[in-house]
């Protein structure tokens, strides 16, 4: 990001991040790109470190880091170490499970699980999608029906991150009985643990385009006995407390984009200073400098909006369509970005061995996911127009 926007402070945790990337992921990432998934232990190696659940407050057991500054130090150093499925692995328990708990949470909610949430023992999933209901959520079919003191949940929830290797997903159901699409009350949020539980099942990994050493899978619930203190919330409140979990979602992926574009910008700078073409290095041909420099221009806008959104979320201020309008421009900034530098490699671009290739890749979901660039024009023009 630009200087000043950083203070001395995120630089120290940045010596942290820093450090744990280069023994604890860049080592491994190669082979959890191959494998699909990652080691349990990366996440057990950033809880060493403090680096998860950032916002959790020291009474229980967190450092109460809720600047968000911090968060994208984290997606820095990530995606200079071109590790980005490690980001979308611990944005989802961070940015999505995280907050639903520490806003929602009763006490002794928090109490059982924001410990497990730093201490890498419990990693999360975010379980919204299914089948037949992903931009419109009032379609999902997946049902809790009350059991004596609990709930049975049954149904099917797909793209569903860290739904393989995690121990528990937040889990959107259908509490009122209802058919077809439902009202805005007719939904709940359930904390599901994996254990104990053999009605909880992951099914087919999903072989996705880019940023693949984060599994993504499909979740089949049978008959899944849910206690009524798993509940989040009260009943026919879930997607309520999903409006109120976006700003933080949406400002999250804004920011994964501005990281992603400005790395690749900085590698591609690199690139054309390297390479040579008909005698000439490619810096010396107009298009070369003009693209870099309408880039650069991009970038630097785009860090100056997202820095905005950062600080009125700091300040307890982002709203949804705030959040949406930084989501939606930076993530097609950040596809462009990628278009155009990997363009400039040439056929190294095409080549997965080279970050610009990955990079192409992931940015690809960022227009996709936590809502969908159309869904968020219709968000901003709904103001624009009501
Ligand atoms: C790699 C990956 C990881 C994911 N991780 C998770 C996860 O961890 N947890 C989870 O719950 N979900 C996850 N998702 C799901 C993601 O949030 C959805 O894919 C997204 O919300 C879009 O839903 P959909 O795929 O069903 O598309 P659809 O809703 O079917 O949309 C299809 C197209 O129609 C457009 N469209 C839909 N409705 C409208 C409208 N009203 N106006 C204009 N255009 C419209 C969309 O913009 C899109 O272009 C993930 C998806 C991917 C690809």
């Amino acid at each position: 990001m630009f200087t000043g926007f950083y203070e001395e402070i995120h630089e120290e945790f940045r010596e942290v991040v820093r450090e744990f990337v280069a023994r604890e992921v860049t080592p491994h990432y190669r082979r959890w790109d191959a494998e699909h998934r990652m080691d349990r232990s990366v996440w057990e190696s950033a809880a060493e470190n403090g680096l998860l659940g950032l916002a959790v407050p020291e009474e229980h057991g967190g450092m109460g880091l809720d600047d968000y500054r911090y968060r994208m130090v984290l997606d820095e150093e990530l995606a200079r170490a071109d590790a980005l499925a490690v980001a979308l692995a611990f944005h989802l328990h961070d940015d999505w499970v995280l907050p639903a708990v520490m806003t929602y949470g009763t006490p002794e909610q928090k109490e059982a699980w924001l410990p497990r949430f730093i201490d890498g023992s419990f990693v999360t999933s975010v379980a919204w999608t299914e089948p037949g209901a992903g931009s419109d959520l009032r379609a999902v079919r997946t049902k809790a029906v009350r059991d004596g003191e609990g709930y049975l949940l049954t149904g099917q929830k797909t793209f569903i991150g860290n739904g393989i290797t995690g121990d528990g997903a937040l889990v959107l159901a259908r509490t009122d009985g209802s058919s077809g699409r439902g009202a805005e009350d007719s939904f709940s949020l359930f904390l599901v643990e994996k254990e104990g539980n053999p009605g909880y099942r992951a099914g087919n990994q999903l072989d996705k385009m880019g940023l693949k050493a984060s599994d993504t899978a499909e979740l089949f619930f049978d008959e899944v006995r849910v206690p009524l203190r798993n509940r989040l919330g009260q009943e026919g409140q879930g997607l309520e407390m999903i409006k109120h979990l976006l700003p933080q979602g949406r400002l999250a992926v804004a920011a994964a984009s501005v990281v992603v574009s400005g790395q690749v910008l900085q590698d591609t700078v690199q690139y054309v200073k390297d390479r040579s073409t008909f005698d000439a290095a490619l810096t010396e041909y107009q298009n070369t400098r003009f693209r870099l420099a309408e880039q650069q221009v991009t970038l630097e806008a785009t860090q100056h909006y997202v820095a905005e959104a950062v600080r009125r979320f700091n300040a307890g201020e982002l709203d949804v369509v705030a959040a949406s309008k930084a989501k939606m421009w930076a993530s097609e900034r950040a596809k462009e970005a990628a278009d155009i530098c990997l363009q400039l490699h040439g056929g190294y671009g095409y080549i997965l061995e080279y970050p610009v290739a990955q990079a192409y890749l992931a940015v690809r979901l960022l227009t996709i996911f936590g809502g969908t660039s159309e869904i968020l024009r219709e968000t901003v023009a709904a103001q624009m127009l009501s």
